[in-house]
């Protein structure tokens, strides 16, 4: 027989999950109700208009893809790309190469757009891209890459992309919630973002929104998409259809119940204020860093203030550092992926973890871990 499980209190600095608000986990506790029920239609309503605060946008399919992040990923690429046609993937990162991942697996042909790991995406290679393929359907890239810390300038090359007629899919995981995301000011098409970042949830459910030209793309579609689970045309019919919910799946109930608090939290403060608490702590966490003489491999002008690349110090292990701090300060810090694996720790500043507080334990316990 097991026990209950009961797991151990950790402090979340990591990149993803972020510690998650007492009142977030108490909202999920709540009574199980019927994904029918009036009540629960009423919080799906009341979701979808504080993800379009979030999302800053007006686009009226907006709601949260039943998966983590990846489905959400999965939904924008299923849906507005055929088989055989072209897709233009910005990869300077582990999430741009799993974008292009996703248009192969789609039938479609991904035109790769390389940027070394560690910089943003080269809106100039784009241009040369986007005019090399003008048959090129749409435009993919990753707001904030978390394997690297990378902010790239989501406004320039959502433009480039209209100019030439393509629609834009932009992973906003971590940047929502934490940067500045602007999906109808950017005239972005298609985003996908993730509960257990910059949001404070649990992770499981991921926030997408659709502007009308990538609708109309799907209404055009001549082949069926391919995945049941995230066709639009069905999914929609369940989140969107007001009065008129048809059942398509049993959607997490208490999970959403958890986002509901979570983005009431996120009202409650005000996105900007959010957004300037995370620069913030970032600021702090910076001269916290180099007052034990660590430093931030990424160029200031385009690092994430919620996601910190930091340079192991030369003659230290990985490892054996983080897992100090996991057993002596219950403290998580995540290692680095790809071409920084071994490198780097990196330390997120996310949602509730976006706090003088974590910045000033991280910085402790890294002091008193550090040989
Ligand atoms: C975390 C993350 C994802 C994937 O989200 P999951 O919830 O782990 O599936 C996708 N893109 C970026 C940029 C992420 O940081």
């Amino acid at each position: 027989m097991n026990a209950s499980f009961d797991p151990p209190h950790r402090i979340l600095m990591g990149p993803g999950p972020s510690d998650v608000h007492p009142r977030v986990l108490a909202a999920m506790a709540r009574s199980t109700i019927g994904h029918l029920d009036p009540a629960f239609v009423a919080i799906m309503d009341s979701v979808k208009a504080m993800l379009r605060y979030a999302f800053r946008t007006s686009n009226d399919v907006t709601f949260a893809i039943s998966g983590p992040g990846s489905t959400g990923m999965e939904a924008c690429f299923v849906n507005l790309l055929e088989p055989g046609e072209k897709a233009i993937v910005c990869v300077n990162g582990a999430f741009g190469g799993r974008m292009k991942e996703n248009v192969e697996r789609c039938g479609a042909v991904p035109v790769i757009v390389n940027d070394e790991w560690g910089r943003a995406v080269d809106p100039t290679k784009v241009a040369t891209a986007i005019k090399a393929n003008p048959d090129a359907k749409a435009l993919a890239f990753v707001h904030a890459e978390t394997s690297t810390g990378v902010r790239s300038e989501a406004a320039e090359l959502c433009r480039m992309a209209q100019n030439a007629g393509m629609l834009t899919i932009v992973d906003v995981v971590t940047s929502l919630g934490g940067i500045s995301v602007e999906v109808d000011g950017w005239g972005v098409d298609a985003a996908y973002g993730g509960s257990q970042k910059c949001l404070s949830c649990p992770p499981g459910l991921s926030p997408v929104t659709f502007g009308p030209r990538a609708l109309a793309r799907v209404k055009a579609r001549k082949t069926k998409v391919q995945s049941w689970f995230l066709d639009l045309n069905l999914v929609t019919a369940y989140w969107g259809g007001e009065g008129n919910r048809t059942y398509h799946h049993t959607a997490p109930v208490n999970a959403l119940f958890a986002l509901h608090e979570a983005l009431a939290m996120l009202r409650e403060e005000g996105l900007d204020t959010a957004i300037a608490r995370h620069a913030a702590c970032h600021a702090e966490l910076v001269e916290a860093l180099a007052a034990i003489g660590l430093r931030l491999p990424i160029d200031s002008n385009i690092r994430l203030p919620q996601l910190n690349l930091v340079s192991i110090p030369d003659g230290v292990a990985d490892a054996p550092i983080r897992k100090a701090m996991l057993d002596q300060f219950g403290l998580e810090i995540g290692g680095g992926l790809g071409s920084f694996a071994g490198k780097v720790w990196r330390i997120g500043l996310m949602g509730q973890s976006a706090s003088r507080r974590h910045v000033a334990l991280c910085a402790a316990a890294l002091r008193a871990v550090l040989p």
